[in-house]
């Protein structure tokens, strides 16, 4: 991961000037590789959110033509719902995660929020709806004040602090050196996977989007912190449509919905009693998961039963 970290720092520098609402490396990246495949339409309306429904309708999209890896992918998500989505390594859940961000054009179907087309509206108002909590955060070479501050143009001092006692990690910050001052990141302090995931936490309650995307960590947090941070996702998506890929239990069995993708298909669809009851591949991954989970040291992501 080393190697990234380098172009990283100048993006973080570039970044920081022209683009607000990016979050994580990966979204960097993907920007730069497509800053000139996606465009705003000539004369694209900013996006007016009302309740923040997602619809994918059809969705066919290959990161190469020649390789397509969403095969037709449809759901729907009403605002203030949660749908979670699982199922193995390489389905294309992270995929899903990136169109809906428009990082990509899509080559069939259509995405919408609140009926209104993504690719017919601003890049910066569709980014400004949507936040998005990722697996591994990647931190600006800056203070833990401005990691945060980041969610939110203006923010102030007391509104920083607010979030960050929300996301459970005030404390831990007032412990460190310089408080809100202290540099993290590559030429910082090192945060773990947990610090780091409620920065990213702290920074997406401070930008308040009515649409939340959580690419949810499996075993780089301890018990004790995954279900503190548990608590808290479950609480800033109580209100909001949040779209999870999930590894823990507890999002599946609450989720409004839950899709199963393998290879680009959705192959089940429904609440988790239905898909229990279904008796089909969900199903076989639960009984595995229940079984396996008195033998493992740690409770497997349910990716991981696959
Ligand atoms: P998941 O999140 O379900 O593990 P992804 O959505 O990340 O899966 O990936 C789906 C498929 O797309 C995989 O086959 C992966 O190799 C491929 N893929 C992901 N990102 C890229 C990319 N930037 N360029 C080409 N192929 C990619
Ligand atoms: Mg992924």
């Amino acid at each position: 991961l080393s190697q990234l970290f380098r172009p990283l720092d100048l993006l973080g520098m570039v970044y920081r000037t022209i683009r607000q609402g990016l979050i994580d490396m990966e979204a960097m990246y993907k920007l730069i590789d497509t800053e000139t495949e996606v465009a705003d339409a000539p004369g694209a309306p900013a996006l007016q959110v009302a309740g923040g429904a997602v619809r994918f309708n059809a969705v066919r999209f290959g990161y190469d033509p020649e390789r397509e890896i969403l095969h037709g992918v449809s759901f729907a998500v009403p605002a203030g719902k949660t749908l979670a989505i699982v199922g193995p390594s390489g389905a294309g859940k992270s995929t899903i995660a990136r169109i809906l961000f428009r990082f990509y054009d899509i080559q069939g179907g259509t995405v919408s929020i609140d009926g209104h087309d993504i690719s017919a509206v601003t890049q910066q108002s569709l980014r400004a709806a949507i936040g998005i909590v990722p697996q591994d955060m990647v931190l600006f070479n800056d203070t833990v004040g401005y990691n945060i501050g980041y969610g939110r143009e203006g923010a102030r001092q007391d509104e920083i602090e607010a979030a960050a006692k929300a996301a459970s990690i005030h404390d831990f910050i007032m412990s460190l050196p310089q408080g809100y001052d202290t540099r993290v990141g590559e030429r910082g302090l090192k945060l773990s996977g947990g610090e780091k995931q409620r920065v990213a936490i702290a920074r997406t309650l401070l930008k308040d989007p009515p649409v939340l995307v959580l690419d949810e960590a499996t075993s780089a947090l301890d018990s004790r912190t995954e279900t503190e941070i548990q608590t808290v996702l479950r609480d800033i998506s109580r209100k909001r449509t949040t779209l999870v890929v999930a590894h823990r239990l507890s999002t599946v069995v609450d989720a409004d919905e839950i899709i199963v993708l393998d290879a680009g298909r959705i192959v089940e669809r429904g609440r988790h009693a239905d898909l229990v009851r279904a008796d089909g591949l969900y199903a076989t991954m639960w009984a595995r998961q229940a079984t396996e989970r008195d033998d493992m040291p740690e409770e497997p992501g349910i990716e991981d039963m696959f």
